[in-house]
């Protein structure tokens, strides 16, 4: 993989093919980063358009167990149905069933107690639980596979963007530094961010104002053994399905934590947090912060006490969500993460990666095709901005207000989920080629839904500050289980599902109809006026 094909092609410039409208470059795409997007980006270009000389610049010499390792529906759909990978993700990856969250309250320490809110039975579509230094490996060994030229580790140290077939790449590969031609630029860096933050359109989401740390985990306690279930009976009951094969998420007021097991036996675990509301341990190795965080809850304690964090894999971000105010231009497009990142709650990011991509590589068929391409990168520009506004709103705005409310999350799980089957799962099983073209929340449906969401959302917040006024956030934290019997499913099995997600919300608000809710939650997006001056007459 290191540097093959590609010292032949920096020498010799190629002409363009007869379809391309450019001049001669050294390659009709050059894409920075091969991890998840990057590799399927190319895997599109080559597999729609053979002739197109793809180049993909990898900075890492291996990639590391990286977060983004369990997927949801949207990304399952394209990896197994769009990148036909189910047979490789059934053999080397866990298969992920469901969402499961765990409450508690600040007095309980034992699991037997903790509310529960999941699925009863296995997941009807696919999804899976990742290993990404493993899945990442194995698209950029396809994509080289498929003709894609691959040089790594190469870091992209610079670049002029100056239009379709006049932008110039300087790399640094086996110490030597490069310099390339390329008719677009993709840029796939995730939070590197290359292309957005030298054009000066990389903006930080400040409203959102929420961490991460993670590290993976061995020797950790599975719920469903024999011995998690005799020190915690009641894990005898419940589900049919494995608990363990589901993204357990411990909740709690401000934060929440991920539980994922991958297939080598380890699990990965982080927490994340918003800092207006909540912080996390802030001594000692993250490792072990991380481990001192989960096991203050009772499953976590359960699950974590004997086990050990991974040396050199734990990680800390800060201020995860940012985007960008322009997705593409007249010869370069951002997808994946190097265009924008929300949170990671609900396993959304790969999704998001997944329409970011087939979109880029749509625009991108389309001008090697000798089409222009104003109106599509004019309307790219236009509908991902609305897309990660409304996905926001809808979704995560204050939203960590009402994490550690079990009755809350229930109705936000039920509606939150339910809409995810109804708009955008349904939409890519109908039609993944018209649906992974655009982006998520686009159009007036999505219009609509987004409206509807954004407002339970903000109804929901407003519920858990009148809880917390009258002294019952959380009342029903304990002893509570509810478990969905119909699994979820892109049809009206799902309207379903919102419907009572709709009761349990219309319950919770009549219930603190006349309470006054504690205020509000700052909003650091909005900059607080200086203290006025005295000035003495
Ligand atoms: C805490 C957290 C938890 C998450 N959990 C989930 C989850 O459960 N499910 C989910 O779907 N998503 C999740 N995500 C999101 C997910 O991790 C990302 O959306 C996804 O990994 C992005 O993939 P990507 O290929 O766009 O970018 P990346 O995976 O970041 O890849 C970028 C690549 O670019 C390369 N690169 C960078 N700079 C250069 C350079 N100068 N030259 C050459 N190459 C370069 C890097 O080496 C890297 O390989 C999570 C994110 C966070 C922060």
């Amino acid at each position: 993989m290191r540097g093959s094909g590609y010292d032949a092609a920096v020498q010799v410039m190629v002409s363009p093919s007869p379809a391309t409208s450019s001049p001669a470059t050294d390659y009709d795409v050059v894409i920075f980063g091969g991890a998840f997007s990057g590799s399927s980006l190319g895997l599109l270009l080559k597999r729609a358009r053979p002739e197109t000389r793809v180049l993909i610049v990898e900075k890492s010499e291996v990639f590391d167990r990286k977060v983004g390792e369990s997927t949801s529906e949207v990304a399952g759909c394209f990896l197994t149905r769009v990148l036909g990978l189910s047979h490789y993700l059934s053999c080397e990856h866990f298969q992920k069933h469901g969402l499961r969250m765990w409450f508690t309250t600040p007095e309980n320490d034992c699991p037997n107690a903790c509310a529960e809110i999941g699925p009863n039975t296995q997941a009807r579509l696919p999804t899976f639980q990742l290993d990404r230094s493993k899945l990442d490996l194995h698209l950029l060994e396809m994509a080289e596979k498929e003709g894609c030229t691959v040089i790594r580790p190469a870091t992209i140290k610079s670049f002029e963007l100056n239009g379709a077939g006049k932008n110039v790449i300087v790399l640094k590969h086996d110490g030597e530094t490069k310099t390339l031609t390329a008719g677009w630029v993709a840029d796939c860096s995730g939070k590197a961010s290359l292309v957005a933050r030298q054009r000066g359109i990389w903006r930080k989401l400040e409203s959102h104002p929420v961490h991460s740390m993670w590290v993976r985990f061995s020797n950790v306690l599975s719920l469903d053994t024999h011995e998690a279930r005799t020190q915690a009976p009641c894990l005898k009951d419940g589900p049919s399905v494995a608990r363990a094969s589901a993204t357990n998420h411990l909740m709690g007021r401000g934060w929440w934590s991920w539980i994922i097991p991958l297939s080598n036996g380890d699990f990965s675990a982080g927490v994340t947090w918003d800092e207006r509301i909540f912080t996390p341990p802030s001594e000692g190795p993250v490792g072990e912060r991380v481990k001192q965080h989960l096991t203050s809850q009772p499953i976590g304690k359960l699950m974590f006490k004997d086990a050990a964090p991974t040396e050199n894999d734990a990680r800390i971000y800060k201020y995860l969500p940012y985007y960008s105010t322009e997705v593409c231009g007249d010869g370069w497009i951002l997808a994946g993460d190097a265009a924008g990142f929300m949170d990671p709650l609900y396993s959304q990011g790969l999704d998001y990666c997944a329409h970011a991509t087939y979109a880029a590589h749509k625009i991108l068929l389309k001008s090697l095709n000798g089409e222009c391409v104003k109106m599509a990168l004019d309307h790219h520009n236009m509908i991902y901005p609305q897309s990660y506004q409304r996905w926001y709103h809808a979704l995560y705005k204050n939203k960590y207000q009402y994490l550690g409310d079990a009755d809350l999350m229930h109705a936000a799980f039920l509606m939150d989920i339910a809409t995810y089957f109804i708009g955008p799962v349904r939409a890519v099983y109908a039609d993944a080629d018209m649906e992974y073209s655009t982006m998520p929340y686009n159009g007036p449906g999505g219009a609509i839904f987004a409206r509807f969401m954004a407002f339970y959302n903000r109804r929901l917040e407003v519920i858990a500050r009148k809880r917390l006024a009258a002294g019952t956030y959380g009342k029903n934290n304990l002893k509570h289980r509810h478990l969905l019997r119909m699994p979820f499913e892109a049809n009206t099995k799902a309207v379903r599902h919102l419907l009572h997600g709709m009761r349990v919300w219309l319950k919770v608000e009549v219930e603190t109809m006349f309470v006054r809710p504690i205020e509000a939650l700052p909003d650091p997006a909005v900059k607080t006026a200086p203290p006025p001056v005295m000035v003495k007459a």
